[in-house]
């Protein structure tokens, strides 16, 4: 893997990289989204329907939360997750908590973590986490790491508990990494921890940073975790303190402004759970980031009025559900019942070219399962797009107007 910055603007990385996957030939321009899977699968997508989308991302994330009560199944496959789920040519990088899911905590121990399947809770000593990474054959791999600080008020001394297991838990993964057959070839990201106290922080990334890591893993700073303007300041600290020419990426952050934040924090890469978070509200992404200026429809948008909502009904998994966002529409409102448009006008995905707001909202109200077909599509296919418009926004030095249309207020230049 080698990673190739072309500019930094204000803060933001633009860069490629290349040599990725097995046989070194994918690549993925950054800034970016991994795509998000549960299971190894886009949740309510087959393989077929997915590549309808374009330009998906070379790389897919796996969570080992969600793989690990299929450690016997895949071990006795024995080719791996890739082959196991029926998955294109894709570079695979394998998590551990699944970002769209919460978790029960205190069930970490000193050489325990825990993550919970449908059977209930998994406890992976050092040894199983890497037993099921060998299953599993990802191409990256985050080491094992103890995240549990991300609650606010957390004492100085669990985080540096926190720091201190997840340095530990990287040299052992290290060790094994090293005499295993199965991840010769993989690349292990080292987990920076810290919570909110910078000096943790820094301690956590110099370390990780003096190990053998191909990238870098910036966890505890998830939605609700912190401020942004905490967040931002903490990232740019752990930064500053990595080597330029490994990634680094976010866990947790998915809302298109807290991105943008990040970004400008010095983050490369992003998990794309945050379009499946809103197709379980029914919600469908509608937010304007286009660089062209088109002020009739722009107005027409803002002025919309969209109603918000926060939903306990109507998913099967009220965590993952989450708060309604500024940045999307609730499809399930009686104001779409005939509403001819697409979701997004001129959006090229499936959804919105073959189908109206009216359709989506039916099938919602009816509960088909095909609503989560369609509104994924949409949502996955607006949310690369996003990420492919912000990149542009930096090539072209028009990272203000990008950051206008998405916060949606006048920026001082
Ligand atoms: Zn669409």
């Amino acid at each position: 893997m080698k990673l190739e910055l072309s500019r930094i603007v204000q803060g933001c990385r633009l860069g490629v990289l290349t040599g990725l996957g097995k046989t070194g030939t994918h690549s993925l321009e950054f800034p970016a989204c991994v795509l998000y899977t549960r299971c190894a699968s886009v949740p309510h997508l087959t393989q077929d329907t997915l590549r309808t989308l374009g330009g998906l991302p070379a790389v897919t994330q796996l969570t080992t939360a969600t793989l690990a009560e299929h450690q016997e199944v895949l071990e006795e496959f024995k080719e791996g997750a890739r082959r196991f789920a029926g998955l294109h040519d894709t570079v695979l990088f394998s998590s551990l908590h699944d970002p769209a899911a919460s978790y029960p905590t205190g069930h970490v121990t000193n050489k325990t973590v825990s993550v919970w399947g449908s059977g209930g809770r998994i406890e992976l000593t050092v040894d199983r986490y890497m037993a099921l990474q060998a299953a599993i054959q990802p191409d990256w791999y985050q080491s094992m790491s103890d995240g549990e600080t991300w609650q606010q008020n957390t004492s100085r001394k669990r985080v540096r508990k926190a720091v201190d297991r997840t340095l530990n838990h990287l040299d052992e993964c290290l060790l094994l990494h090293q005499k295993s057959q199965a991840l010769k070839q993989a690349e292990i990201f080292g987990v920076v921890e810290g919570g909110d106290i910078q000096e943790e922080r820094l301690r956590s990334a110099r370390e990780t940073a003096k190990r053998p890591v191909g990238g870098f893993v910036l966890d505890g700073f998830q939605s609700g975790a912190m401020e942004q303007g905490m967040r931002s300041q903490l990232i740019a600290a752990v930064v500053a303190e990595l080597p330029p020419d490994k990634p680094r990426v976010l866990q947790g952050v998915g809302c298109p402004d807290e991105v943008v934040a990040c970004v400008e924090a010095g983050v490369d890469l992003f998990e794309s759970f945050f379009p499946y978070q809103v197709t379980e509200r029914g919600c469908a992404l509608c937010f304007d980031f286009s660089l062209e200026s088109d002020p009739e429809s722009a107005v027409l948008e803002s002025n919309e009025d969209r109603p918000m909502r926060e939903r306990e009904n109507g998913a099967d998994s009220p965590e993952i559900v989450g708060k309604m966002t500024r940045f999307e529409m609730d499809l399930r409102d009686a104001r779409y019942r005939d509403d001819f448009r697409p979701l997004v006008a001129g959006c090229d995905c499936y959804c919105c070219r073959n189908h109206q707001r009216a359709y989506v909202h039916h099938l919602l109200v009816t509960n088909e399962l095909l609503a989560g077909v369609l509104l994924m599509l949409h949502n996955l296919a607006h949310y690369l797009v996003f990420f492919s418009t912000l990149r542009q926004a930096l090539s072209q030095d028009r990272l203000v107007d990008f950051k206008r249309k998405i916060l949606q207020v006048q920026i001082n230049e």
